[in-house]
């Protein structure tokens, strides 16, 4: 089963501007090839389906937490979209002002993803750069493990690409910022799916990794998460479970060779992560619509009253 925190997993600046095109662009990391959902739909059904659970325990756990991470990466680059689309920090809900006659959101139909902002209010889709449904296709769960595993290797390879290729066409510092982070922590589980296959088959995967060769040192949004040693960290995501990773992750054997040298260590739950950012109410986009005033007094009542 699994538990929520109001949290994301990375503190994201906030905007300097609204720019949905760069929220599409992002959208590319979620609903993409390689984005967040394919990876949390492959380790989600992997996990389900895993044969020899008990038998084979340091494997299935490790598929069984990153499937934890991946749901948190999914809500990430989520909220960074909407983020994008929306435009910097505002906590002060418009009540007034919804006047639709004079076209207020004429510029939102020469955007690249229209549908986000018509059908979806501006907010994050399962869909692709190019508003195409992410589908169950995507998902591989072949109940073989090593072809699952090496299927793992190659989805977490493939999104160090199209991250570097999306963060290639991004200036604004929130889609850098999920971009850097993404890196950093997609990079750990490609080495931790080749450090797997290693230990089964004993194949030596460090001969394929880096794979894109470009060094996370040259991208300067990753430098903060390598001093922190983020690149080093296998979280369990669990309070008490799926600490038998640490059989694959930390027993002094590496496969990403560049990385800047340190132990790798399994931390057991979770980061300490980062807020998650209003979206403030547009009354000409009728968000959240109905009486905002009075429902928000009536939140407020309700909110003294759990206290
Ligand atoms: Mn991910
Ligand atoms: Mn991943």
């Amino acid at each position: 089963m699994f538990m929520r925190i109001d949290k994301l997993q990375t503190e994201l600046p906030a905007p300097r501007r609204a720019d949905p095109n760069a929220a599409a662009a992002l959208q590319e990391l979620l609903g993409g090839k390689y984005g967040e959902m394919s990876t949390l739909g492959n380790y989600l059904f992997q996990s389900f389906n895993f044969r020899s659970k008990s038998k084979l325990r340091p494997f299935y756990s490790l598929v069984a937490s990153i499937t934890a991470e991946e749901m948190g990466h999914v809500e990430l680059v989520s909220h960074a979209v909407a983020m994008l689309a929306n435009g910097p920090d505002n906590d002060d809900d418009e009540v007034n002002g919804g006047d639709i006659s004079g076209a207020p959101f004429e510029a939102m139909k020469d955007i690249r993803s229209f549908a986000s902002f018509a059908s979806a209010g501006g907010g994050a889709l399962p869909v692709n750069s190019n508003s195409m449904s992410w589908n169950a296709d995507m998902v591989t769960t072949t109940g073989n493990v090593v072809v699952d595993l090496l299927h793992n290797f190659h989805l977490e390879c493939g999104a160090r690409l199209h991250k570097l290729r999306v963060y290639e066409t991004l200036t604004d510092p929130t889609g850098r910022e999920v971009c850097g982070y993404l890196l950093v922590r997609g990079s750990v589980h490609a080495h931790a799916y080749a450090l797997a296959l290693k230990q089964i088959t004993g194949v030596e995967l460090e001969k394929f990794l880096p794979t894109p060769n470009i060094p996370l040192d040259k991208i300067p949004e990753c430098q903060k998460y390598l001093q922190e040693g983020s690149h080093r960290r296998l979280y369990t995501w669990s309070p008490a479970d799926y600490k038998e990773i640490a059989g694959i992750w930390g027993q002094g054997e590496q496969a990403l060779p560049g990385d800047p040298p340190g132990a790798l260590e399994v931390v057991d739950g979770l980061p300490e992560g980062g807020k998650i950012h209003q979206l403030s109410g547009i009354p000409s986009a009728f968000t959240p619509d109905y009486a905002p005033e009075e429902m928000m007094e009536i939140a407020s009542k309700l909110y003294k009253a759990s206290r």
